[in-house]
């Protein structure tokens, strides 16, 4: 049973509505996180809240509780649903103000936490790889909206989707603007040459993903040589393994990018390891 918290309080699906005067919805004014929990404990959950309230400071939003309160109660709204394995959605937008943008006309932030379940990529694209292609539409520009940000306003990500869509595949790649590898619309990319992984760096414009964070880790953990640096459409037509992370994806292998398949275009041992890793890891 899924529980949400409005403003700190638990309230039933039914109640939990915000005003269309949120500039969270009129503007997408606010900012977000996805989060799991397996076995009743969320998995990295102050890396999390430390990257909501970065991204409320990057857009001047206060988050009206510290991050000490938040956290108590995502833990409460877990434990109110009752569900053992799940996902956690934390937003907070700007409030409700008036119409037009100025965020000064909304005094007080809305902050929700919601847990449910989620749905989950088909589980034989995690055996046997999934389909991507490489999007037209490129990630934001750092200077004008930096990707780190993991704010409510998707279009970009969303306009790549599209793109997959209508290429009847479930992701697609993101490059930035000076045409290198950032990320997907809701993954980080990874790939594998000769038993190297490879990331593109933050620098190339990309969320500073958690599972990413936690795969480079992994990585060491297992010695294997991982680097983060500049990717380009090369790197990944010409890679022996490639895998996506996110919270909510996990690590799911790709095995064609573009019509073109990745190494033998079959899931690569390197991910399995991490695949692997990681699902001990979450559980532990
Ligand atoms: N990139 C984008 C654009 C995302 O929205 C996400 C989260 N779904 C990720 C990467 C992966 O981040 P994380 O591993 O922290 O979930």
């Amino acid at each position: 049973m899924a529980a949400i918290y409005l403003n700190g309080k638990l309230v039933d699906r039914q109640h939990a509505v915000v005003s269309v005067y949120d500039h969270g919805f009129l503007y997408g004014d606010g900012v977000f996180e996805g989060l799991r929990f397996y076995g009743g404990k969320i998995f990295k959950l102050r890396e999390h809240l430390d990257r909501l309230y970065d991204s409320a400071r990057h857009i001047a939003l206060a988050i009206p509780q510290d991050i000490d309160s938040l956290s108590a109660d995502t833990v409460a709204c877990v434990a109110a649903s009752g569900m053992v394995d799940g996902y956690v959605r934390l937003v907070v937008s700007r409030g409700e103000g008036n119409l037009g943008l100025d965020p000064r006309s909304c005094p007080k932030p809305t902050v929700i936490i919601i847990a449910d379940a989620i749905k989950l990529y088909p589980a034989e694209m995690y055996e046997q790889g999934m389909e991507v292609i490489t999007a037209a539409t490129i990630r934001n520009h750092p200077d004008a909206l930096d990707p780190r940000v993991k704010s409510l306003n998707y279009l970009n990500n969303i306009l790549a989707k599209l793109e997959a869509n209508r290429a009847g595949v479930p992701e697609a790649i993101m490059l930035n603007h000076l045409g290198h590898v950032a990320e997907c619309t809701a993954d980080n990319i990874f790939i594998v040459k000769q038993g190297v992984l490879s990331t593109p760096a933050r620098h190339s414009g990309l969320l500073d993903g958690i599972t990413r964070r936690t795969v480079l880790e992994l990585a060491e953990r297992l010695k294997i040589t991982a680097r983060e640096e500049t990717l380009t459409r090369h790197d990944l037509f010409t890679a022996d393994e490639m895998f996506l992370t996110g919270s909510g994806a996990e690590i799911v292998p790709v095995t064609r990018v573009d019509a073109r398949p990745i190494g033998q275009g079959t899931p690569g041992t390197v991910t399995g390891r991490l695949r692997e890793a990681y699902h001990k890891l979450v559980r532990s």
